[in-house]
């Protein structure tokens, strides 16, 4: 097989493959990284693996995928996959860069303002009678609120251009993003310090790799010293933020309210820590899987495939 693909990917972009290589070179089965022993096998002989986020491309596997080439990833975001050690072994690794950042900085705006204006969680209230009015009456307008955008990469910048069509200012912090940069202009997002950005910003959105310097970066310190209210929102990578901490923070009304996308753990085992949190969204590692950006992922590996492989 030339191609094995151990997670789910369009079938639009599958038939593509299939069609420029033949079908028996693809074989694809969106249920094979959960039989490792299976996966294994098929990965022996293959040229191109193609990934999504599950499937973990190191140690055993990776020394099994003797005569692979390429290794497509179905999303951004590489800790499922050892890249060193697969440059190391002259393969190529190709990640769908922007093809689902659309996805995540829509997930990012509508969670703003849901948790911002904190009143759409009264659906069986309002049914069962309750009119709870006087409560639900505070909420809090999205626009002239100030977004803090911790990493101003791909998403980060796609998700202040959404921002802004919603009359929202704009804070990023990205040392590697040089001052010169057209996007801190055009996007009119001000460049700021770590610490200007958790003072300043009334919505604080995770756009950062997981690596030593982000782990754990929003511990009970740092979120104790964000705006009182503020909303912390997290689609890039568990382990950035404290979630006991985090907790702890909107049980006491330290935070007004978090969406959490993304877990250590992944799936989050059963736990009752997240229990009685006020104005928490937690989904499970969604925000970049849409139906759009699932056709626009799997459709930009295909392509880099096939010319891989040309
Ligand atoms: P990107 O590489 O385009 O941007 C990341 C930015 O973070 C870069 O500009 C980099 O300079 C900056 N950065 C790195 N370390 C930093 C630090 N310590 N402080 C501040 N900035 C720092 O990546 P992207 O496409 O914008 O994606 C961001 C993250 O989102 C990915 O790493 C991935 O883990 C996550 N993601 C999640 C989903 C989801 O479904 N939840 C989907 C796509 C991506």
């Amino acid at each position: 097989m030339r191609i094995v693909i151990s997670e789910f990917m369009d079938e639009v972009a599958v038939d593509r493959l299939r069609a420029t290589f033949g079908n028996d070179a693809v074989l694809y089965d969106a249920k094979l990284v959960d039989r490792p022993d299976d996966m294994a096998a098929a990965v022996a002989d293959c040229e191109v693996f193609i990934v999504r986020n599950r499937t973990q491309v190191r140690g055993a596997l990776l020394d099994a995928c003797k005569a692979a080439k390429v290794i497509g990833r179905l999303g951004v975001g590489l800790d499922n996959i050892d890249a060193p050690a697969c440059e190391a072994r002259g393969m190529k690794v190709i990640p769908a860069t922007g093809a689902n950042a659309l996805a995540v900085a829509e997930y990012v705006i509508g969670t703003a303002m849901a948790l911002r204006r904190a009143s759409y969680q009264s659906t069986y209230d309002v049914a069962a009678g309750k009119w709870p009015r006087n409560q639900l009456s505070s909420g809090r307008e999205t626009a002239g609120s100030t977004l803090g955008l911790v990493g101003f990469g791909s998403i980060g910048q796609l998700t202040a251009e959404l921002a802004r069509g919603l009359g929202m200012n704009i804070v990023a912090y990205d040392p590697a993003l040089p001052e010169t940069h057209t996007a801190w202009n055009e996007l009119g997002a001000k460049r700021v310090t770590f610490d200007e950005l958790l003072a300043q910003a009334d919505v604080v959105s995770l756009h950062v790799p997981l690596l030593e310097s982000t782990k754990n970066l929003f511990n009970a310190e740092r979120i104790a010293r964000m705006k009182a209210g503020a909303v912390l929102i997290n689609t890039s990578r568990g382990g950035i933020v404290d979630d006991a901490a985090l907790v702890a923070a909107l049980k006491s009304g330290k935070l007004g309210g978090a969406a959490i996308d993304v877990f250590t753990q992944e799936p989050l085992p059963a736990s009752d820590i997240f229990a009685g949190c006020p104005n928490l969204i937690l989904t499970p590692h969604i925000a970049g899987v849409t139906f759009e950006a699932n056709v626009r992922v799997s459709s930009m590996i295909a392509d880099a495939v096939i010319k891989a492989l040309a």
